[in-house]
């Protein structure tokens, strides 16, 4: 039987996208043997709105993602009226590309250890693989649930559609978009953080560029 290809997705705020998201999901890639597609989220309701709206977000992840194929963009949490909640992202996504195919959700370890407190869960297994993206030495405590639940899913490698969990060791790269906003509103240039297509088109970074606060 021919091997299906994972596809693998890694949602976020990415406001904006930096290359902490783009090495996560490229070593991903790579280590599954995956596409990626970067799932820029609408509303997330734990937090206070993104500084730059939905289009602003995309037109940055597509200048970012220019020049190579195996990480793309996927709206379709854009596209739907209200909370994007992952398990109807997985469950929409599921019923696009069939049964069979191994379909991986991509999170950093800290998302991990809060996986319990995610809507409806535990149905996430049931549509996908986990995938949580590890940065050697750092450890992030479980609750009880989650990890009696998770014990007997550890893989070493994606197998079947869906159900196991699999550590995926990356380059750890300690980039925050919070610690980039901040960079922007103090007037400084966070390049190198991202990639230097985001910084070559002014219109892009227009968002960020208005977090400076005007002396008095
Ligand atoms: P913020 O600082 O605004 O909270 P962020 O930089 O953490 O943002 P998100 O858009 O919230 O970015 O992250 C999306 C996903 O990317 C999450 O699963 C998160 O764990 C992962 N991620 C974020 N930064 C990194 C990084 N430096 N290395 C690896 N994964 C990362």
């Amino acid at each position: 039987m021919t091997r299906l290809r994972p596809l693998a997705i890694l949602g976020g705020t990415f406001d904006p996208v930096h290359h902490g998201h783009l090495r996560g999901a490229w070593e991903a890639a790579e280590a599954l043997d995956a596409d990626v597609r970067m799932v820029p989220a609408r509303t997330p309701p734990h937090r206070p709105p993104p500084v730059a709206d939905a289009a602003e977000r995309v037109a940055l992840l597509r200048a970012a993602l220019a020049g190579q194929a195996r990480l793309a963009i996927d709206t379709r949490e854009l596209d739907r009226e209200g909370p994007s909640f992952t398990v109807d992202t997985l469950a929409s996504l599921r019923a696009e590309i069939g049964p069979d195919r191994p379909l991986v959700l991509l999170v950093g370890a800290d998302a991990f250890a809060g996986l319990a407190s995610w809507h409806q869960w535990q149905r996430l297994f049931d549509l996908a693989h986990v995938g949580v993206l590890t940065r050697p030495g750092s450890a992030h405590a479980m609750a009880d649930e989650l990890a009696a639940f998770v014990r007997h899913r550890h893989a070493t490698r994606v197998d079947g559609p869906a159900g196991t969990v699999v550590d995926i060791a990356i380059t750890p790269l300690d980039i925050a978009a919070t610690a980039i906003r901040e960079s922007f509103a103090a007037g400084h240039e966070p390049r190198f953080l991202m990639p230097s297509a985001c910084f070559a088109d002014e219109a892009l970074l227009a968002p960020y560029r208005a977090l400076v606060t005007p002396a008095p």
